[in-house]
């Protein structure tokens, strides 16, 4: 299943930049290019530093760019729920930095001018049937109390009606929506050179913290700082004990007649969905985003893609499905995002737990991180530091911080039997075997040739699950995805699955 994003099939193209072939010395070595790198990088050229970008793949081509561009300062998770969890302080100066970084992404697109859609929009979250109408009202009162501009709707208000059922509505003004890939590669085209090195489809295979020194496999980069800013970071962290990964879908149509007007719309019922129009060319289309589950879940991606199809055909005259998509989150157990030095690091700093938000948290944690990096004060340093999880016991796998990579568990080869007993496999399809005491997984691609590699992440050895949308084997316990011939795709693993 091809599952390009929308932002990837209509990005205006940019040229790949080099791969890193040497070694290099600079003041601070950013792993990841997603707006949560490109953020940090600005920031800190901004401030007079040498910055270079490791990224394993595209710049954007993370989460970022399989987001749903939607920027807002309330929370995915709730902003009363984040109140009653933490206190109205914390609610409020959540929604200030928030908007901060907003401020900040409007201000970057008009200071580079950077054609990326950005928009000012209402924030709609919307209670299909009347048992959510509570949760309108108590987000209602969470977002005046930390000063936004929200006003209860009834449907005749709202641009998505008669479409979507609507018992009651919530809308906050002055948010804002654009292209996110258009943002991060043209603000790249803006920041790269000299001061600001970057280089793609670099993978970082080893971290070492104490010496400052990032490994990819034919270069290093030397440097004071080292940010992870990998959506969690590489290796094994203490911080992954208190992350819940979920992994959600994102599809595409184009859009016959009644187009919503722009907005973003969260629509709560027996599900919960997430629906933007996006223009290109003066062709307008649908974007729904939706049926999340946890990450690692067995084989359940194209059911998914087929429910939020139904969902949005059932409501808007749409036309074939055009892009689908899916992506992860990291959603922090203790409500906050961890954005800060690590803990126990000498130089490494990391920005993670971002839930469904981190368009906007990217943004947030790139302006902290450089600030702490300059040794700036920042209002919201606190709130975020990593440094409340060092208040508890170290769960179990989590006894020291680890960015250097493990051997990885090499299964023996499948011999002439076992393949023979694997003949009713059909291409494209997967199985979870064992062989001698190894859990194996294997996969048969379209052309017939079988895959098989070791059934275990190589981060904290869970067992992997199949992913059918994405043709990937996935880690249920921290996020990490394998290729079906074993390289790293995404989360914190650093070493691919031994080749059965
Ligand atoms: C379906 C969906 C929709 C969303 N919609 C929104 C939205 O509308 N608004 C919002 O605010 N948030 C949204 N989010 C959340 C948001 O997309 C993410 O939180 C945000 O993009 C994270 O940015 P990041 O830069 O931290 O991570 P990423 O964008 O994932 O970037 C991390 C980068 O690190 C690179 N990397 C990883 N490992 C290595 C390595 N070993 N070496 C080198 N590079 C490496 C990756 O290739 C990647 O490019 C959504 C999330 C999902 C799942």
């Amino acid at each position: 299943m091809d599952t390009t994003s929308l932002w990837q099939g209509t990005a205006a193209r940019t040229a790949c930049l080099p791969t890193l072939q040497t070694d290099i010395v600079i003041d601070v070595a950013i792993v990841g290019g997603g707006i949560t790198g490109l953020t940090t990088a600005m920031r800190l050229l901004e401030g007079g530093m040498r910055v270079a970008i490791v990224e394993a793949g595209r710049v954007g081509g993370g989460s970022s760019g399989h987001s749903t561009g939607n920027l807002y300062a309330t929370l995915d998770g709730g902003l009363h729920a984040l109140a009653r969890m933490r206190g109205g302080d914390t609610a409020r100066a959540v929604v200030a930095g928030r908007n901060a970084a907003i401020d900040l992404i409007e201000a970057t697109v008009a200071r580079h001018g950077l054609a990326c859609g950005f928009r000012r929009v209402p924030w709609h979250l919307i209670a299909a049937d009347a048992s959510h109408v509570g949760i309108i009202e108590a987000e209602h009162a969470a977002a005046v109390d930390a000063g936004l501009p929200a006003s209860l709707v009834d449907g005749a208000g709202i641009g998505l009606n008669p479409a979507v059922e609507l018992e009651q509505a919530l809308r906050i003004h002055g948010q804002a929506q654009f292209q996110p890939l258009d943002y991060l590669r043209q603000l790249l085209l803006r920041i790269a050179g000299a001061d600001c090195l970057v280089f793609e489809n670099t993978r970082v295979l080893a971290v070492d913290d104490a010496a400052g020194v990032v490994r990819t496999e034919q270069g290093s980069v030397t440097a004071r700082h080292i940010v992870l800013a990998t959506h969690t970071p590489v290796g094994i962290h203490l911080v992954q004990s208190q992350l819940e990964v979920v992994r959600e879908y994102a599809i595409a149509a184009p859009l016959h007649d009644s187009v919503p007007e722009p907005g973003v719309y969260w629509s709560l019922g027996r599900d919960r969905y997430s629906l933007r129009s996006f223009t290109e060319h003066g062709r307008p289309c649908l974007v729904v985003v939706g049926s999340a589950h946890p990450a690692g879940a067995e084989a359940v991606g194209e059911e998914r893609f087929r429910h939020l199809d139904e969902y949005a055909r059932d409501r808007f005259p749409i036309g074939p499905v055009e892009y689908r998509w899916s992506a992860q989150r990291y959603r922090s157990k203790d409500g906050l995002p961890f954005i800060g030095r690590n803990v126990d690091a000498a130089r490494a700093w990391i920005a993670t737990g971002f839930s469904g938000d981190g368009l906007v948290y990217g943004t947030l944690a790139g302006m902290l991180v450089a600030d702490g990096i300059l040794e700036r004060a920042n209002p919201w340093h606190a709130l975020y530091d990593p440094a409340r999880l060092a208040a508890g016991k170290r769960p179990d796998g989590f006894e020291r911080e680890r960015t250097e990579p493990a051997e990885p568990d090499s299964p023996p080869p499948l011999d002439a039997p076992r393949q023979a007993a694997l003949a009713d496999l059909p291409p494209c399809r997967s199985r979870k075997l064992e062989v001698d005491g190894h859990p194996v997984a294997v996969y048969r691609r379209e052309d017939g040739v079988l895959l098989a590699v070791a059934g275990k992440c190589t981060h904290m050895g869970c067992d992997l699950n199949w992913n059918d949308a994405e043709t990937s084997w996935d880690c249920p316990c921290h996020g990490s995805r394998f290729g079906p011939d074993g390289r790293v795709l995404e989360g914190p693993a650093l070493v691919p699955l031994g080749r059965a």
